[in-house]
C-alpha cells in the first residue's frame, strides 16, 4: 500500500484507528456556501454512470451504496465548490466483501486492520482506474465508504496523483463519523501531551503509511492540521498548498497562502485544537458509527 504512493497505484487503506472532528472555521465557510448556493444533488443517472457496484448475494444493494456515494459527493461539492458527479469513465468500481479473507485477497496483508481501501492508478492505455474495496461488517454496515470515496475524489483534484499523506488522510477523515473524528482529535492531543508527537516537518513529508506505533499520532495530527489550516482561509486554498510547497517549500507557502509565519504555526495549531473539539453542528460525517459486531 503505502510504499507505492508515488507509483500511481498506491492503495491506501482506511484505518479503523481511534479518531475525531468537525469544522469550526470550515463550518462557517460551509454555512456561507450553503446560503448562496443550493447543495448540488447528484442525479441518479450520472451516479449510476460514474460508479459500478459489485456486491454479493444477500449483501448491501447497489441502490444503498449509490445513495451513500451521492450524499458524499453532494457534501464534497458543498465544501470545494464542484459540480455534480465526476464523469468517471471507466466507472469507479466499488466492491463489497462479505468476509475478511476475500477482502484481504484483494487489498493485501497490509490491509489487515482496515475495513476499506481505495486505489487510483493510470491505465496503460490511458484513463484512470478507480476502485474501492469494502469489508462489510456482520450487521451489514460499511462505514468506510465516504472516507474511501473522498480519497478517490481527492486524487482527481490532484490530477490522478496522490496528495501528500497528511492532506489525503486529513481531509478524508472529515467524512468519517463524528465519533471517529473525535477519537482522532483525542489521539492528537494525547500524542502531544505524552511527547509522542510527529514533528510538523516530518508530518508534511511522510509519503507512506507510518509504522503502527505512530499511526494514531499521524492520523490525529493530519486531521487537526487540515482542519486548522482550512479554518484560516478558503477550503480550496488547502488543496493548493502542496503544489505551492513543491515550488517554494512549506515554510514559504504557508506564509504566502495563510499569512502565517512558520514559527507561529505550531502554537496557533495547538491553540486551535484545544479550542475546537469536533461537534455535530459542523461535522460532515454521520453522527455515529454504525454498530459493527465484527470487532473492527
Ligand atoms: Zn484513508
Amino acid at each position: 500500500m503505502g510504499s507505492a504512493r508515488h507509483a500511481r497505484h498506491a492503495r491506501r487503506p482506511w484505518r479503523g484507528a481511534p479518531g475525531a472532528t468537525s469544522l469550526q472555521g470550515l463550518g462557517l465557510v460551509l454555512l456561507v456556501l450553503l446560503a448562496w448556493q443550493r447543495p448540488t444533488v447528484a442525479s441518479d443517472d450520472r451516479i449510476e454512470a460514474a460508479i459500478r457496484v459489485r456486491s454479493y448475494r444477500g449483501g448491501p444493494t447497489a441502490a444503498n451504496v449509490l445513495e451513500i456515494c451521492a450524499g458524499t459527493i453532494a457534501r464534497w461539492n458543498e465544501v470545494w465548490g464542484g459540480d455534480d458527479v465526476p464523469p468517471w469513465s471507466p466507472p469507479c468500481e466499488i466492491v463489497l466483501h462479505r468476509d475478511r479473507g476475500s477482502y484481504l485477497s484483494v487489498v493485501g496483508r497490509a490491509g489487515g486492520g482496515t475495513t476499506g481501501s481505495s486505489l487510483v492508478r493510470r491505465l496503460p492505455r490511458g484513463g484512470m482506474e478507480r476502485r474501492i474495496d469494502l469489508l462489510v461488517a456482520a450487521d451489514g454496515s460499511f462505514s468506510a465508504l465516504p472516507h474511501e470515496l473522498v480519497h478517490v475524489l481527492l486524487a482527481d483534484r490532484f490530477g490522478g496523483r496522490l496528495p501528500p499523506l497528511w492532506l489525503d488522510e486529513g481531509v478524508a477523515m472529515w467524512w468519517d463519523s463524528l465519533d471517529k473524528q473525535r477519537r482522532h482529535w483525542d489521539d492528537c492531543e494525547k500524542a502531544w501531551v505524552e511527547g509522542r508527537q510527529v514533528p510538523l516537518v516530518e508530518l508534511l513529508s511522510i509519503d507512506s503509511m507510518p509504522p503502527t506505533d505512530r499511526l494514531a499520532a499521524v492520523y490525529g495530527e493530519s486531521l487537526t492540521l487540515t482542519r486548522f489550516l482550512a479554518s484560516r482561509g478558503e477550503p480550496s486554498q488547502l488543496l493548493e498548498l502542496p503544489a505551492r510547497a513543491e515550488q517554494i517549500g512549506y515554510r514559504r507557502a504557508i506564509v504566502e497562502i495563510y499569512d502565517l509565519p512558520w514559527e507561529a504555526l505550531e502554537a496557533e495549531w495547538r491553540a486551535y485544537v484545544a479550542a475546537h473539539r469536533p461537534d455535530p453542528a459542523t461535522s460532515l460525517g454521520a453522527a455515529r458509527e454504525p454498530r459493527a459486531s465484527d470487532g473492527d
